[in-house]
């Protein structure tokens, strides 16, 4: 019987174990069965060699557990372990100054499991004994009975195995470990981590519902009876091979659009198999979708890092022994090898997207609007992404039509150029709630395009940066006949100034009763038969308040009202004979009155110029006062005269209500009040 102490340069590396590793203390099961499948697997492989010439037999790797006895034993007829083999592999552990190490990377426990050949002590952090009862397959081997009780000393001896292969016994520390005796909870950690190793792995029996109970039945119950297809050869695979690998991954789930089989093996090795799901909204709940593998191992489900954000929007598999998944996630960020995989995969779902849209135009637009979001996300954030997907980047005009960014300009290159030279596409981004607009836009022979998706308005702004001379324009940013300017001048809306006045003020009355939006009133002489009044929303500031309030700091500008212009067409027959009738009521008090605020701002202004830059005597500014004064008094009665005028006024209450009414702005008191009023005109 040999008797030693484990050779790490640390006391006891098994507390620091314990402590450190808690955490993730269930992978102990995924280290012990992968080194249960490498055993076996390393033997296929000598077999292959001729290297070794004895019955392969049956190669499934056993889990068991014994709630009674307390023990959870892994058992493989892999390559087995000498004496010497367990001295060199499981005596020295094989890098010094461990507690150095563990201290350093204390936060991230998979760092030092796996990478540095500790898998196999991460038994003890859920067992208080672990013996390794072992029988190599080299001939004349004898078999070894390992035990350690979590102490650095280990007992060696003779084992009792017969037949070739290991078993590993945990005696499970019942006080902090007890679930992993449990049947159920064992299952389903092997589920998780073990389900595509590439030799069965059996945990005990299935079960079946007899006599009001579950009991065992004689059937092994094979763990990873799934194939890992992405491990196979595309050209191997049909569509229906994909679609139940996929169910296999995500049951219940609605069936994915498409996806990628990813295979590469030069300068790094990957393989895998992404699913575009349907995608609808709020993209933020289905992250941690894709599932990260090395060698068939499953190791998480956060690949942050590892693809790009928008692309965890995907679900399905990635493989690969080349990510150091065993660091920690910033290390993980500034990894060139990480940086290529991940442009790797980046190009992939580029190009694969490309060839789904020239192979079958008429199915890509079908999926359109189901991976739009996807693609503009990855649009926004990667910048490679953008420039390739600008080849099958669809646009969708309100009609539903699809357009890529060629066949648009084309589209309406002729018709939307304004007199800058500026191509100019317009867009809805709620097709019902500006029906009008889009009529109007579409009466005049422009196209508009409905962009009504999450990201779209910075989508919009990303448009305008990539394609060149070109500039959106929501269709209720002007009147139509302003949104795209053919000609440099606007026309003159051809009123007086008194008219100007007394208009002015008779709309902007009205606009008042509406809270939460300010309005400018503006006159433009368009044509008799355009709208009487039409409620427009600047695009830059439109904008301006969108973006801030999708921004945590700039609330300031995100809660300003909206801003709108009231633009009254002075050719409209209604709004004539309402100047007219104004102009009749009011023309007697308000012209003297106009005349009276330029007299006396002229005459103000004249004693300011005529000091100069000398301040002004006394007596200059008490007379300046006086004619501020005069002036404000003025301003005062004609505005009593004009609101006086406009409380009788019905037509312009009614028109601005209408505009109102046709933006969803007229609500609450305001919609009933123009009920009645309407109804009280009809009756006229
Ligand atoms: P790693 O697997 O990362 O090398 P481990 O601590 O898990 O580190 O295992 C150390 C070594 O012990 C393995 O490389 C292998 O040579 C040997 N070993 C562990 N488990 C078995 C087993 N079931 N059968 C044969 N050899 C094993």
């Amino acid at each position: 019987m040999q008797k030693g102490t484990i050779g790490v340069t640390t006391e006891n590396i098994f507390p620091v174990i314990k402590k450190f590793l808690y955490s993730d203390h269930e992978i102990f099961l995924r280290e012990l069965v992968s080194n249960a499948v490498d055993a076996s697997q390393k033997l296929r492989t000598l077999a292959t060699f001729g290297d070794f010439n004895g019955e392969l037999g049956n190669l499934d790797v056993r889990v068991t557990v014994d709630e009674e006895a307390g023990t959870l034993t892994v058992s493989d007829r892999g390559i087995g372990m000498t004496a010497e083999d367990v001295d060199r592999y499981i005596n020295q552990i094989a890098f010094s100054g461990a507690e150095d190490f563990l201290n350093k990377y204390k936060d991230t426990a998979n760092s030092i499991i796996g990478h540095f050949g500790l898998g196999f002590y991460s038994a003890f952090m859920v067992a208080t004994k672990v013996e390794i009862n072992t029988l190599s397959y080299k001939e004349g081997a004898e078999p070894v009975l390992w035990t350690c009780d979590g102490s650095p000393e280990y007992t060696m001896g003779k084992g009792t195995r017969t037949e070739r292969g290991t078993d590993i016994v945990l005696y499970i520390d019942k006080e902090d470990s007890a679930e992993f005796l449990k049947q159920e909870r064992v299952d389903m950690l092997l589920r998780k981590y073990c389900r595509f190793l590439p030799v069965p792995v059996i945990s005990g029996k299935e079960r079946e519902w007899k006599d009001g109970k579950w009991v065992d039945t004689d059937r092994d119950l094979v763990i990873n009876a799934t194939e890992p297809k992405w491990m196979k050869k595309p050209s191997e695979l049909t569509d229906d091979d994909y679609l139940s690998f996929y169910r296999d991954l995500y049951p219940g789930e609605e069936e994915p659009l498409f996806w990628i089989h990813l295979n590469v093996d030069y300068p790094f090795n990957l393989t895998g198999i992404l699913y575009f799901p349907k995608i609808k909204s709020n993209f933020d709940i289905n992250r941690n979708r894709i599932q990260l593998y090395c060698n068939q191992v499953y190791v998480t489900d956060s690949v942050e890092g590892v693809v790009p954000d928008f692309m965890q929007l995907l679900q399905g598999v990635i493989d690969s022994p080349d990510i150091p998944l065993n660091v920690s996630r910033s290390y993980l960020q500034a990894d060139t090898a990480v940086k290529k995989i991940s442009g790797y995969i980046t190009k992939k779902v580029a190009s694969r997207l490309d060839e789904l849209f020239r192979a079958d135009r008429a199915a890509f637009e079908k999926k359109w609007d189901d991976i739009r979001i996807f693609i503009v996300y990855g649009m926004l954030t990667d910048e490679k992404f953008c420039d390739d997907a600008m080849k099958f980047l669809l646009l969708r005009d309100t009609q539903g039509q699809y357009f890529t960014l060629d066949e648009y300009k084309t589209l309406v290159e002729s018709a939307q150029t304004d007199a800058d030279g500026k191509i100019v596409y317009l867009y809805a981004t709620d097709a019902t709630a500006q029906y009008n607009y889009i009529k109007a836009a579409n009466d005049k022979g422009y196209n508009v395009l409905l962009l009504d998706g999450q990201l779209d308005n910075h989508f919009v702004g990303l448009l305008e940066r990539k394609l060149e001379n070109t500039s959106l324009v929501r269709v209720d940013a002007d009147v139509v006949d302003n949104l795209i300017r053919k000609s440099a001048d606007r026309k003159g809306a051809g009123l007086t100034p008194a008219q100007t006045a007394i208009l002015s003020q008779l709309f902007e009355d009205e606009t008042r009763k509406v809270e939460k939006a300010s309005f400018v009133v503006q006159f433009e002489a368009l044509a008799p038969a355009d709208q009487p009044v039409v409620l427009t929303q600047n695009e830059y500031m439109r904008r301006m308040k969108e973006m801030a309030a999708l921004q945590p700091g700039m609330s300031f500008y995100g809660e300003l009202p909206d801003s709108y212009t009231v633009v009254v067409n002075t050719e409209h027959p209604i709004v004539k004979a309402i100047t007219e009738r104004a102009d009749k009521a009011l023309d007697a008090t308000v012209e003297p009155l106009l005349k009276t605020i330029d007299e006396r701002n002229a005459d103000a202004e004249k004693i300011r110029k005529d000091a100069g830059d000398k301040p002004l005597s006394a007596e200059d500014d008490q007379r300046v006062k006086d004619l501020e004064k005069e002036v404000s008094d003025a301003r005062t009665a004609m505005a009593q005269d004009i609101r006086r005028y406009g409380d009788t006024e019905q037509e312009v209450s009614q028109l601005v209500d209408l505009a109102l009414l046709g933006n969803g702005l007229l609500r609450g008191e305001q919609l009933s009040q123009f009920i009645a009023r309407s109804v009280e005109m009809m009756q006229k």
